[in-house]
């Protein structure tokens, strides 16, 4: 009888790893190999000079009513028009709004679709308590050791250059896209995008174009920032995170701090955001799941064995992927409490305290039930919860990546970057596309420069810098694709 017991056990247990091992299989795939091509040669040290000279103008986006200063902008705009002679006398150059640039290469077949690539000039500001932490001054341009330093470089005049560094090299060359070619520069993208990204987007919608793909910033090459993945990956986003700052008010009795209530407006609402913290959203391993899937081999067969069995791993995965706060980004619709205010006396019971908490929505969750939640989990009625006018936008549509302009993507990034796996991902952060989803379904999000997790830190940090490497690959990159695309 314990035999038998035995033996169907054994029996079981070989089922079961049969079962986990043929799933791993599909996970630990190689990609198919591809031709490689000569790449464009690039005059680097030129290239850096221009780009320093861009961050040299200071762009600086603050805060909704505090949009960049106009001159800055106009400074930064001249500067291409100048270096970029060809473009500027062959493309047709638009400002669409006040300061948002639409370059149009018209291209030979009306028959056909045009693509665009987006950009933006805008920058985000520098804390002036970590001046003393930059190796160069971050609106100096320095190019020292190899980098041009300074903030914008990768984010995001370093590819505003290099886009029509590689549109000059083309017109140089003599290339007649088929396409027509959009280059759309947004003055705005660190606030929102509503003076720059959604104007030119309300542009040509009125236009009525459509559009066959966009390229957009929002992913990258990385290395070493996947959990057990040690080859480069690259990332390219085909959705994106939705955008919701919920804002939280109790109001009570005023009155003195001598005799006091047992709860005031501040401790009422220190409570909800206590719950809020608690209780993250629920998590999903959909997205992180198909990146896993997309990058193979490269990733180590545990993990790969683990991603491709969370049927039976799912828990322990969501544990380890919520340890991390990137992965954890990856997983679920964040909270972020990130503003608070009230009282004004230390002896004066407060009338009311507020704040704001910041959420960023996974695909599938909807502004509605992320309110639907935050009640349900705060469950107390004296914590009144709205949405601030333009506070909140839906994720937008996913892309999908059964199509040419996706195989075109990959294989460029592929002679680019021959060692990487090309990945498709959940965009954690706001882009400019988000503009554009009324005239394009196939949006991807991605520059194609190299970055570690240091490198990554650096985008809105401190010492942000590109190096001169990543700066001749992106040409070369925006060149090959412009000939993939618009050919
Ligand atoms: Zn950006």
């Amino acid at each position: 009888m314990a035999t038998t017991a035995l033996i169907i056990l054994l029996v079981l247990l070989v089922f079961l790893a049969a079962i986990i091992l043929i799933r791993a299989s599909a996970y630990l795939r190689s990609p198919e190999p591809i031709d490689l091509v000569d790449l464009p040669e690039v005059d680097t040290e030129m290239v850096a000079l221009r780009l320093a000279e861009a961050v040299k103008c200071e762009t600086i986006s603050t805060w909704i009513d505090k949009p960049a200063d106009p001159l800055e902008l106009l400074k930064v705009q001249l500067q291409l028009q100048r270096n970029y002679p060809l473009t500027n006398t062959s493309l047709q150059r638009e400002i669409v709004s006040d300061y948002g640039l639409l370059y149009a290469w018209k291209g030979a077949n009306p028959e056909t679709q045009p693509v665009m690539l987006c950009t933006h000039l805008d920058v985000v500001a520098v804390d002036p308590s970590t001046l003393d932490q930059w190796d160069h001054p971050p609106f100096s341009g320095e190019v020292a050791d190899g980098y041009v330093y300074g903030r914008g470089t990768l984010d995001d005049k370093g590819q505003a250059v290099t886009i029509l560094e590689a549109v000059e090299q083309l017109l140089r060359d003599g290339f007649q896209p088929q396409r027509t070619v959009y280059i759309a520069i947004g003055e705005d993208e660190e606030i929102g995008g509503t003076r720059g990204a959604a104007k030119i987007a309300a542009y040509l919608q009125e236009r009525g174009e459509l559009l066959e793909a966009i390229l957009d910033e929002g992913g990258a090459v990385i290395q070493g920032i996947l959990p057990g993945l040690n080859t480069p990956a690259a990332v390219v986003g085909v959705a994106e995170k939705g955008y919701l700052s919920l804002h939280l008010t109790v109001q009570s009795a005023s009155g003195h701090s001598s005799s006091p209530t047992s709860h005031s407006a501040i401790g009422i609402l220190a409570q909800a955001i206590q719950r809020l913290e608690d209780h993250p959203l629920p998590a999903r391993l959909d997205f992180i799941r198909r990146s896993y899937r997309a990058a193979g081999a490269g990733v180590s067969p545990w993990i790969q064995l683990v991603m491709a069995n969370t049927w039976l791993f799912g828990g322990i995965l969501r544990k380890r992927l919520a340890s991390n706060i990137h992965t954890n980004a990856s997983i679920r619709t964040t909270t972020a409490v990130t503003m608070i205010q009230g009282g004004y006396k230390d002896n004066i019971m407060p009338r009311k305290a507020e704040a704001l908490v910041n959420f960023r929505l996974m695909p599938g969750d909807t502004i509605a039930s992320v309110c639907d939640f935050v009640r349900k989990v705060i469950g107390d009625p004296r914590v009144e919860i709205e949405v601030p006018e333009g506070a909140g936008w839906e994720s937008p549509p996913q892309t999908d990546t059964d199509s040419q302009a996706f195989q075109g993507l990959s294989r460029v990034i592929r002679q680019v970057y021959p060692d990487a796996a090309v990945a498709p991902y959940l965009t954690l952060a706001v882009t400019d596309s988000h503009h554009y989803t009324g005239i394009c379904s196939r949006i991807f999000r991605f520059t194609p420069f190299l970055l570690n997790e240091t490198e990554l830190e650096r985008v809105h940090g401190v010492n942000e810098r590109i190096s001169l490497t990543n700066l001749e690959r992106m040409v070369q990159f925006y060149h090959l694709l412009l000939r993939a695309w618009a050919s």
